[in-house]
C-alpha cells in the first residue's frame, strides 16, 4: 500500500495514546528540551533519563549552567561519553547568558548558531520547545521514513539524507511539528527498531511500503559498515607517598579538559609494560617502574575497540617521599597528586573511570 497521506494521522494518533512519559515532555521548557536533545545524541533514552534528572537538579536553568565550573559539568556528564557535547552545552549556556538574557532564542537559525547544535538538534529544539514548523531527521526518523516510503538509496549518504529530509518536510503537518517529530523518533525507537521491528503491532503497518513489499529487512539501505579498529593502550596509576598522579588533558579532542592517568598507544613490538614506562617519560619526564598489573579493561568508542592495560607504578627509591615530585608536562595542561578517595571528584574518560571503580575499596596503594 502506498497511501502516505494516511501515514501522518495514524502516526499522530498513536503518539497521543502511547508516548513515553519523559521528564522534559511535562511542560516542554526550552532549556530542558535542549539539554535532553544534547544528551540523547548517540545515547539511548533509558540511559538519558537518570543523567537528565541529575543534571537538571544540579544545573536547573541556563544561568546556573553558565556559572558552572567546567569540571563539574564534565563530572555530571561522566559515563555518557562524547564529552564535547558537555563542553559545547556549557559554552552555549554562557553565550545565552551573555547575549540572550539567559533564554533560548525561539528561532531555528539562532538555535543553529549555538555551539554543538547541528541541523537535527536545531530542528528538534525549534519544534519541540517552541512548536515551530521545523523537521528533525535523526537515525530513527530516517529508518521509519525509508521503510514507510521505500527509499532505495543509502539514507546516511548525502543524497539519501537529502531525500529523507525533503520527504519529512512534505509530510510535516503545519502547526503539529512538536508531536510529529517526536512521534517519528518514538516510533523508530520503540516499534520500527533497527533489528526485529514489531510490524505486527505497528500503528502505520497498513501504509508501510516496505512491509507491503516484504522488504523490511532491506530498508533502510545501509552504507558500507566502517571497519572496527583495535587499539592497544597502556595506562598507569603512579603512586607516591599515599597519593596518585593525574593530569588534565589539553582542551582539544574527544576528551579535552578531562582528567586521566598518563598513558598511550602500545607501539608495534613493544610490551604494555615498556609502553607505560615510555609514555610516562614522554608525558611527565618521570622515570617509573611497574610494581603490579592492575587490570585489562576493554571498551569501545565510535569505530575503535580499546584494550587498556593498566599498571600500578612507582618512582625509584631515589625520590624523596617527603617531596612532591614535579612533572614536566608535554601532553596535559596541569597535574595533581591526589589521595585516592579524591578521584571521585574528577571527570575521567570511560576506561579510566572503569579502572577507578574496579580499584575502589581495594588495598592497591598499601
Ligand atoms: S510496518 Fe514494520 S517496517 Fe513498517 S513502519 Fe511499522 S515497524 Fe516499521
Amino acid at each position: 500500500m502506498s497511501d502516505t497521506a494516511a501515514f501522518v494521522p495514524l502516526l499522530l494518533d498513536w503518539f497521543a495514546a502511547s508516548r513515553r512519559d519523559l521528564p522534559w515532555r511535562r511542560d516542554y521548557d526550552p532549556y530542558a528540551v535542549w539539554v535532553s536533545e544534547i544528551m540523547a545524541q548517540q545515547t539511548q533514552m533509558d540511559r538519558v533519563v537518570p543523567y537528565f534528572t541529575r543534571f537538571m537538579a544540579r544545573f536547573p536553568n541556563v544561568a546556573a549552567l553558565a556559572r558552572a565550573d567546567e569540571n563539574d559539568v564534565l563530572k555530571a556528564w561522566e559515563g555518557l561519553g562524547y564529552y564535547s557535547r558537555a563542553r559545547n552545552l556549557l559554552a552555549a549556556a554562557r553565550i545565552l547568558a551573555a547575549k540572550h538574557q539567559g533564554t533560548l532564542p525561539a528561532a531555528y537559525e539562532a538555535i543553529l548558531a549555538l555551539p554543538g547544535i547541528g541541523a537535527y538538534t536545531a530542528g528538534a529544539v525549534a519544534s519541540i520547545a517552541f512548536g515551530l514548523d521545523a523537521v528533525a531527521v535523526d537515525a530513527n526518523v530516517m529508518r521509519v521514513l525509508a521503510r514507510v516510503c521505500d527509499i532505495d538509496v543509502p539514507v546516511k549518504e548525502p543524497a539519501g539524507k537529502a531525500r529523507v529530509t525533503e520527504l519529512a518536510r512534505e509530510l510535516l503537518p503545519t502547526g503539529r511539528a512538536r508531536e510529529y517529530n517526536q512521534a517519528l523518533m518514538e516510533l523508530g525507537a520503540l516499534v520500527c527498531r533497527p533489528k526485529n521491528p514489531d510490524c505486527a503491532a505497528c500503528p502505520v503497518a497498513a501504509v508501510c511500503q516496505a512491509r507491503h513489499l516484504g522488504i523490511v529487512a532491506d530498508r533502510p539501505v545501509l552504507s558500507k559498515t566502517p571497519d572496527i579498529t583495535p587499539l592497544l593502550v597502556a595506562t598507569g596509576v603512579l603512586a607516591h607517598a599515599g597519593r596518585v598522579f593525574i593530569q588534565k588533558r589539553l582542551p582539544v579532542g574527544a576528551w579535552g579538559n578531562m582528567w586521566e592517568f598518563p598513558g598511550g598507544r602500545i607501539e608495534a613490538g613493544e610490551t604494555p609494560e615498556a609502553a607505560i614506562v615510555r609514555e610516562f617519560a614522554e608525558e611527565t619526564a618521570f622515570t617509573v617502574e611497574a610494581s603490579a598489573k592492575l587490570a585489562v579493561i576493554r571498551h569501545g568508542y565510535t569505530t575503535y575497540r580499546v584494550t587498556l592495560h593498566c599498571y600500578l607504578l612507582r618512582l625509584p627509591d631515589s625520590y624523596d617521599p617527603c617531596i612532591t615530585p614535579v612533572p614536566t608536562l608535554t601532553a596535559a595542561q596541569e597535574s595533581l597528586w591526589l589521595r585516592p578517595d579524591a578521584l571521585a571528584r574528577y571527570a575521567f574518560p570511560a576506561g579510566h573511570r572503569k579502572l577507578i571503580d574496579q580499584l575502589a575499596g581495594s588495598l592497591w596503594l598499601a
